[in-house]
This record gives structure tokens, C-alpha cells and sequence, in this order.
């Protein structure tokens, strides 16, 4: 490996075999102690720590260097390996030291705005705007290497699957990934703008038709959305597409990809990943993306509950509300009224009016305990509760019903401590193709609109019965994050121009944004698929953090903003009028 001029080794490499060695170290000040000619150095490379000493075995003038030593001070020190009189166990190179012959000062820095030892909880917006002190720890430093081992891995395993890596446009058109565009204006096309892409999508289909057969690329792609907290505005895909695939293909290779990034980084094995439909998803976990590290799954209660004599769950199901419940095993004592008082609140976010609960304890207790005793068997039978356990009930509008109460179940799942650690898989297949906009009445589509239906539903395009169909769209879910996505594409013009219509796109309109795509399925298109992982999600999750922002170099902040360099900023008005662009005055 190629050296590094002057350092003989780096700081975390040292060990016992070393004593006796004459050795050039350099790196970071981690920390200082000078105690009257003698000082103790704890110096720092991204590969660890070692322990500096000068003393009375050290020239006067490296004792007398030593103490200008400040904090962050980046040094080169010179001197002997010694056996340390007392061991440091919690250090790796604990056991020797570096007896300083010259200490010298390569770096100066002023006092530090935040302590970098790793006990101190810095607000967030400190650490991002001074990053390159933040990136200092090595907790972020591992990450950043950790994300690096997996980039490898995957082009590795890509690479002999025989997929090849094929850069696509980034000032390019936009592709309808659901979010808002990026955009940037063209000075040599005066009004007119490209779009940062919001993925690889149709460039990457672009290249079946081309015959490149098995793509892949890490890359940087682009949505303006509003941010949640494993958002961000710019983040990385594995985007993979295949030619001449069916679904089970992609679903293996990218369970291959899943295998190779936990083997690499964690060094475990996923077992098999079971697969299971959208609706079972939607029934069994109110949400596509189910976390099934745990149990207490949803149970549909609407038929048995028909007839209750409660006016809120006759309320409830009036006007196709549906009922819905899970059984928290032994939850009767573990949950306190203000845990009930505050998931009777949690729900309301998805519109729902709150839960009814009953713990059965004894008889029941809970406003579920109003129920009449044989509707309570009955709903014990169906959910299968038993003494000691709670029952969430929730009854209304289905929209309202999954997702509150999926997400409920969660939330309930972790208040109680009842997420084991570790990683559970499955994949989602068979969603819709279509859904309804509520604003606007039109049909979009689930996952995008170059996604193939299900081979037997492509005649119920332009039926009206649009919504019955299902889409050759999968999901990989990891504990409750969507890590991939992807789908077999339309490879027949004729259908990708009626799902462009069904969608409420005119042919005009459809060959002005998409026609490049459209021309192109036109020549000689093979049937291809594919998918893409969130591939700072994924890494999220080996480097077990829930912060997106710990595991990218250099992120943004929930409100989109840089804080280091301070972008995003104002710009030279002349600037804007070379692009042709004015600022309008916001009202
Ligand atoms: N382009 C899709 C996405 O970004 C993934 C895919 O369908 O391959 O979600």
C-alpha cells in the first residue's frame, strides 16, 4: 500500500509487538493534559488513538512543545514505543505509548465550538454547520466507512451478476416520481429549464432498449418535498434495472443485494424474506411498509361488530366504516392511562376520532367495558385476547382506520418496549395500480406510470374499473422502512399511451413530456424491470441510527438548508439575468 511520507504508523495500529520501535505519528489533539513537564497527548487518526507522553526520557524541547498543545492541535510526533506503566484496557492501543522525541505543531485552532468527546449531546444545527469537526468522531467516521464498504460490496456483486454501471444525465427532464422538481434555468435557452432528476427511471429503461441488458448505478437523485426525519433532499439510489425478467427475477437479485450488504456489513445472514400481498399488508398492518418484527396484528372486526350495541361503533361503521382492532399481549398492566390518554391522541393525525380501548382484567375495564358481555367473548374470541391482555379498537372511515391504527400499533409496540432488536424482511407485491387523488378525482398511479399492470388486468384500462388493478410493483420492507421499490415496466407503447390517458394525460401532453420514452418502446423495446433501494436508508439501518443525517457526509437539514456552506442563498442579480430569470417579490 502506498505510504504516507514520514508517518510510520497510524494512530489505531499500534500494539505491544511495536515496543521498542522508533515511530512517526501525526494526527489531532484529542486530548491535553500538561502536568509541570509532563504532558500526555491523546492523539487521533481516523484509525484510533494513541497515548503521547513527554517526560524526563524526552528532549527539553519536545517537553517544552508539548505544552503549547492545544485541543484539535494537528501534530507530527517522533519518539519511541514504551510499555505504559498503567494500562488503559478501554483503549485498543492501551497498552503502550509513544515516548515523544519532537512534538510538532502542523495546525493551530482556535478553541473548539462544541466538545468533540463523544459525551456531550451538540444541538444538531451546531455539528452540521461546523461538519468537518462533527465528521471528526469516529462514530461518523464509521458510518462513512461503513456506507463506503457497502457501496463496494454491491458494485462488486452487481459486477458479477454481469450489470454494468452507466451514468445517466443529471440536468435532464423531469420524471414523475410523485415530488416537486429541482430546477435549473438554461441561459442558452432563454425560459427554458431542466429538471434535477427525481430518479434514473426513464434513462434506465432508455438503456434496455439500447440492449445494455442488466444496469445499475449509484446515484444522486433529487425531490423537493416536504422533508420527514429519513428524508432528504438530495439521496442516494442503488437504481437497477434487467431486460427480460419477470418479478421474481428482480425480487432475487435484490434479496442477493440485501444478503451481500448484511454479510459485508453486519455480518449476518437475512433468512428467507417472505412475501406477502398489499391488501394482506393493508389488513394485517394497516400500512404497506409493515414492520413484522412483532406481532399484534390488526384483526377486521366490521362484520362482527355490524350489530353492536355501541351508537359510537354503529357511528363508526356507517357509510362503509370499517372495524379494526389488535391485542397488546399482557397490556392490561404494562399501559398506564396516560399512555392510552396519549394514543387516543396519536390517532387523531389520521383523522381518526380516537380508539376505543378495554382491558381484560377480570371483567373488562376501558370504554370497550360497555359492550355487552356476549359482543365481548364474541370480540375476545375474534382477537383472540386473553386475561391480562389490552384491546385497541379503532371503527371508521377505511382511509382513516389502516393507517392510524397501523402506525398506532407501532408507536404502542415501542411506548411498551416490544420492538425486538434485529432486522425482519418481507416484500409487498401485487399493489394497485391506480389510486384516486382525493382533490382532484383523477386516477394516479401507485407507483409510476411506466409500471406494468398485472398481465390479466391490462383490459380493465379505460373500463372504469381502473381501480381494480394490480400492478407487477414489489416493496422491500426492512423493520418498517421501504429500503426498495420497483416494478416490470410497460414495454408496449400502445399500453404505456392508455395508462398515460387513464392517468389524465393527453396524447399531446403525454409526447411532450414522455415522448422521448414513448418513441423509444416504439423500437424494438424488450419486457424489462427493475427497482431502486434507498441506499442512505439502508445504510441507516446497518449503522443502526434512526438519523438519515448521521450516515451522509454532508446533509441538509430537515428545512432543506446547508447550514455549513449556506446554500441554499441569494445570488448576484446579474447572474439571474444572464439565466433570464427576475425575482418576484414574495406577497
Ligand atoms: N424509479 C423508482 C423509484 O425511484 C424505482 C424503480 O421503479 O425502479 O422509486
Amino acid at each position: 500500500m502506498l505510504s504516507t511520507p514520514r508517518r510510520t504508523h497510524r494512530c489505531g495500529d499500534f500494539s505491544e509487538a511495536d515496543i521498542g520501535a522508533q515511530v512517526c505519528v501525526q494526527g489531532w489533539a484529542q486530548n491535553v493534559r500538561n502536568m509541570g513537564g509532563v504532558s500526555f497527548l491523546l492523539l487521533r487518526d481516523r484509525s484510533g488513538l494513541v497515548q503521547v507522553v513527554t517526560d524526563e526520557r524526552s528532549p527539553d524541547a519536545a517537553r517544552a512543545d508539548a505544552e503549547k498543545v492545544h485541543l484539535e492541535y494537528v501534530l507530527e510526533v517522533r519518539g519511541v514505543v514504551a510499555r505504559r506503566a498503567s494500562p488503559n484496557s478501554k483503549l485498543p492501543t492501551g497498552q503502550i505509548e509513544v515516548v515523544a522525541e519532537s512534538v510538532v505543531i502542523l495546525s493551530r485552532t482556535p478553541a473548539l465550538p462544541f466538545n468533540l468527546d463523544g459525551h456531550t449531546t451538540i444541538n444538531e444545527d451546531l455539528r452540521l454547520q461546523y461538519r468537518y469537526l462533527d465528521l471528526r468522531r469516529p462514530e461518523l467516521q464509521n458510518n462513512l466507512v461503513a456506507r463506503h464498504r457497502a457501496a463496494l460490496a454491491v458494485r462488486r456483486y452487481l459486477d458479477s451478476e454481469n450489470f454494468v454501471e452507466v451514468e445517466t444525465p443529471v440536468l435532464t427532464k423531469a420524471t414523475p416520481e410523485g415530488a416537486r422538481d429541482y430546477l435549473v434555468p438554461s441561459r442558452v435557452h432563454p425560459g427554458q429549464w431542466y429538471a434535477l432528476p427525481q430518479s434514473p427511471q426513464i434513462f434506465k429503461q432508455i438503456l434496455m432498449v439500447a440492449g445494455m441488458d442488466r444496469y445499475f448505478q449509484i446515484v444522486r437523485c433529487f425531490r423537493d418535498e416536504d422533508l420527514r426525519a429519513d428524508r432528504q433532499p438530495e439521496f442516494t439510489q442503488i437504481d437497477i434495472e434487467m431486460s427480460f425478467v419477470t418479478r421474481e427475477t428482480v425480487i432475487e437479485l435484490a434479496t442477493g443485494v440485501v444478503r451481500v450488504l448484511w454479510r459485508e456489513i453486519l455480518g449476518q445472514e437475512p433468512g428467507e424474506i417472505p412475501v406477502m400481498s398489499y391488501a394482506d399488508a393493508i389488513s394485517r398492518f394497516g400500512l404497506d411498509s409493515p414492520d413484522v418484527r412483532f406481532g399484534m396484528e390488526h384483526v377486521v372486526l366490521t362484520g362482527l361488530l355490524a350489530g353492536s350495541s355501541s351508537p359510537i361503533i354503529q357511528a363508526g361503521l356507517a357509510d362503509g366504516g370499517i372495524a379494526k382492532a389488535f391485542v397488546v399481549p399482557a397490556g392490561a398492566e404494562a399501559a398506564s392511562r396516560k399512555q392510552l390518554d396519549a394514543w387516543t391522541l396519536f390517532v387523531k393525525r389520521y383523522g381518526l376520532g380516537g380508539i376505543l380501548w378495554g382491558k381484560v382484567a377480570g371483567p373488562w375495564t376501558g370504554p370497550l367495558a360497555r359492550l355487552g358481555e356476549t359482543e365481548l367473548s364474541a370480540l375476545a374470541a375474534a382477537t383472540g385476547a386473553k386475561e391480562g391482555d389490552l384491546v385497541i379498537l379503532g371503527v371508521g372511515k377505511p382511509e382513516h382506520i389502516h393507517p392510524g391504527l397501523g402506525r398506532l400499533r407501532v408507536q404502542v409496540a415501542r411506548d411498551l418496549g416490544r420492538i425486538p432488536a434485529g432486522f425482519a424482511f418481507t416484500w409487498v407485491v401485487d399493489f394497485p395500480s391506480f389510486e384516486k387523488d382525493p382533490e382532484s378525482g383523477r386516477w394516479m398511479a401507485v407507483h409510476h406510470p411506466f409500471t406494468a399492470p398485472r398481465p390479466e388486468h391490462i383490459a380493465l384500462l379505460g373500463t372504469g374499473r381502473e381501480g381494480e388493478m394490480l400492478a407487477d410493483a414489489y416493496d422491500l420492507v426492512c423493520n418498517g422502512y421501504e429500503i426498495c421499490g420497483g416494478s416490470i415496466r410497460i414495454h408496449d407503447p400502445d399500453v404505456q399511451a392508455r395508462v398515460f390517458s387513464t392517468i389524465g394525460l393527453s396524447d399531446a401532453e403525454a409526447q411532450q413530456k414522455f415522448g422521448f420514452l414513448l418513441d423509444a418502446l416504439r423500437h424494438g423495446a424488450p419486457p424489462h424491470g427493475g427497482c431502486a433501494f434507498g441506499f442512505d436508508r439502508v445504510i441507516m439501518l446497518l449503522c443502526g441510527t434512526e438519523n438519515i443525517r448521521e450516515v451522509i457526509a454532508f446533509p441538509k437539514t430537515a428545512s432543506a438548508q446547508d447550514l455549513m456552506s449556506e446554500a441554499p442563498s441569494p445570488v448576484d442579480p446579474a447572474q439571474l439575468g444572464e439565466l433570464h430569470v427576475r425575482n418576484v417579490e414574495r406577497e
